[in-house]
């Protein structure tokens, strides 16, 4: 039987000690955690990610604010807003939702967020900080597919896991994650030979990719744990509908463990959002 890895579960768990921390510190420090939420343009995606986020700061007891910029929002007045949420002390934890409209200098603003607010770990020094096994503030898509995975498995060393994708908010740091539990890692991206063969080769196989049902069944090794990063939207039927990047069904059939989509990772990944901006207010206070 095939094990449904249910993120939906999972992270309504976390949600729970995390209100429960929050108190704690709250009680302790006198300091309600802060997160500022910066969307520039109208994307409907990101809207509703936005939503989402502000809703479950809420929830977990924090102060939480949101600042809309209009879609033609020029790059000064974008860091002058980040300036500001820098220097502001009731925000703890500060998140520019991506991807920006294209005139928006990307790297300027992931550089320019004060490192120990960055909520996404996105800063370079956060980067570097993952890569050398000192991180603190660690991307939360990454950090809520390892949370899921020790649910699941337990210890992971000696696991062969398997990355499908190298982007810099999924796939590398989810490599970093998997080494420093003892994973044996590969990575493979748009430009690997035989991703199949090494697909199948995989105890672990995280697939962080954006190509709806892109890994069939037989890429899957049986007994396999997977885990399904991908959020594509489809039209199947007439209707709008959301698919990962693994043919769910099919990989059901062969895989020990799976996570859906919808209700995987999606919910795991706000979660660790929260637990990163109470991680940073602590931070910030003892510092
Ligand atoms: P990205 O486009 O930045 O990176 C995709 C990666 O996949 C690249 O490294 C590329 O090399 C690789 N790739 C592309 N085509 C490939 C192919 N044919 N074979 C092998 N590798 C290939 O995407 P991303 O930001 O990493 O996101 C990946 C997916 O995860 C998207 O569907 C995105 O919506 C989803 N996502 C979900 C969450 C969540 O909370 N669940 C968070 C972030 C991203």
């Amino acid at each position: 039987m095939t094990l449904l890895i249910d993120g939906k579960k999972i992270s309504a768990a976390v949600v729970e000690q995390l209100a429960i921390d929050t108190k704690a510190f709250i009680a302790e420090f006198g300091v309600t955690p802060g997160l500022a939420v910066v969307l520039v343009g109208e994307d409907p995606a990101s809207q509703v990610y936005v939503r989402n986020k502000v809703k479950q700061a809420t929830a977990a007891g924090f102060h939480s604010t949101e600042h809309r910029l209009p879609a033609d929002t020029g790059q000064a007045e974008l860091n002058a807003l980040v300036e500001q949420l820098n220097n502001d002390p009731s925000v703890h934890g500060i998140l520019v939702q991506l991807p920006l409209p294209e005139q928006l200098n990307e790297p300027e603003i992931i550089r320019l967020i004060a490192a120990e607010k960055d909520v996404d770990g996105f800063h370079p020094l956060n980067v570097g900080a993952l890569a050398s096994g000192m991180a603190e503030l660690i991307p939360c898509t990454p950090m809520g597919c390892m949370i899921m995975l020790e649910k699941t498995l337990g210890d992971l060393t000696g696991k062969h896991a398997v990355v499908v994708g190298r982007s810099n908010i999924v796939g590398k740091p989810m490599a970093a994650l998997l080494l420093q539990a003892n994973c044996t890692v590969t990575v493979v991206h748009s430009r690997s030979a035989d991703i199949e063969a090494i697909c199948r080769q995989a105890d672990i196989l995280v697939a962080a990719v954006g190509r709806p049902e892109m890994i069939r069944g037989s890429w899957i090794k049986p007994g396999a744990t997977v885990i399904d990063v991908g959020i594509n939207a489809v039209e199947k039927d007439g209707k709008r509908r959301l698919v990962g990047d693994v043919a769910f069904s099919e990989a059901s059939e062969v895989a020990g463990a799976i996570s859906p989509v919808p209700g995987g990772v999606g919910p795991m990944t706000i979660a660790c959002l929260m637990k990163n901006t109470l991680t940073a207010a602590r931070q910030q206070i003892s510092a």
